[in-house]
């Protein structure tokens, strides 16, 4: 479960200050899908990033499982950060590692023995359906395969937390199911809990619990994928012609 409360985030530059995120709340309950959309610069990915403990918020809170990770340092902090999994926005594998040297990147950062990560590796690969490509590397990978390796990366560490940032942004549609169905996987078959930032309702109808909508660092909206279906198809049959 992650939770959301007040979260402010500033950036400073040149004189001026700019407010990514202008109090923020929001709450994603165990084993759930939220989707987060809005326009560019809306402070999505500032947000996603917050809670991945990769920017510090000015003020605010954010408890995953209930522990607030705002306070953390040192050690504790680190340990944090590897139960939060995370897709950054964009190509994010090293290309000069394979597919299986990349899901095998933060294994290795916490220390695990060789044979249990080859364990782990190929069992990830087999997760996102990719446990013939082992030894592929990016370049020959298409855009999709490239993302699931970046999902199975950020599995690698057990999280009970995904962050994906545009995990389907330029992919065709075939592509984006088959990596929304590997998202929906690891909520099924691991019990995560999933935020997906994207721009793309479509992804949000398909795949998400909950949606919350950020505007000018401030959620405008956020609830139920279900009732917002509703709403839209009453707004669409109410401008049908009535004749
Ligand atoms: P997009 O859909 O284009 O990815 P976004 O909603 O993810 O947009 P953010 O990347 O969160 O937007 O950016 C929110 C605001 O914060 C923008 O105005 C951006 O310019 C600013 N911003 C983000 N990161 C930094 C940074 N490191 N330094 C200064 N300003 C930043
Ligand atoms: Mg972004």
């Amino acid at each position: 479960m992650i939770t959301v409360e007040n979260l402010v985030k500033t950036f400073r530059g040149r004189g001026e200050t700019l407010v990514a995120l202008d109090g923020v709340s929001l709450e994603v309950p165990q084993g759930t899908v939220c989707g987060v959309v809005g326009q560019s610069g809306a402070g999505k990915s500032t947000l996603a990033r917050c809670v991945a403990l990769l920017e510090k918020p000015d003020s605010g809170a954010i408890r995953v499982d209930g522990t607030d990770l705002v306070s953390l340092g040192g050690a504790a902090l680190r340990a944090a950060r590897r139960r939060i999994g995370v897709v950054p926005q964009g190509d994010s594998l090293l290309r000069q590692r394979t597919a299986a040297g990349n899901v095998a990147l933060p294994l290795e950062s916490a220390g695990a023995a060789r044979l249990q990560r080859r364990a782990r590796v190929l069992e990830l690969l087999d997760l996102v359906g990719l446990a013939d490509k082992a030894g592929a590397y990016p370049d020959q990978l298409s855009g999709g395969q490239r993302q699931r390796v970046a999902i199975a990366r950020a599995l690698a560490g057990s999280p009970s937390v995904l962050l994906a940032d545009e995990p389907t942004s330029a992919l065709d549609p075939e592509t984006t199911a088959s990596v929304l169905g590997v998202l929906d996987r690891a909520r099924a078959e691991l019990g995560v809990t999933v935020l997906i930032v994207t721009h793309d309702m479509d992804v949000v109808r398909r795949i998400c619990d909950d949606v919350a909508v950020l505007e000018k660092g401030r959620v405008v909206e956020h609830g139920k994928v279900l009732d917002l279906v509703a709403r839209e198809s009453r707004t669409a049959s109410a401008l049908l012609p009535t004749t």
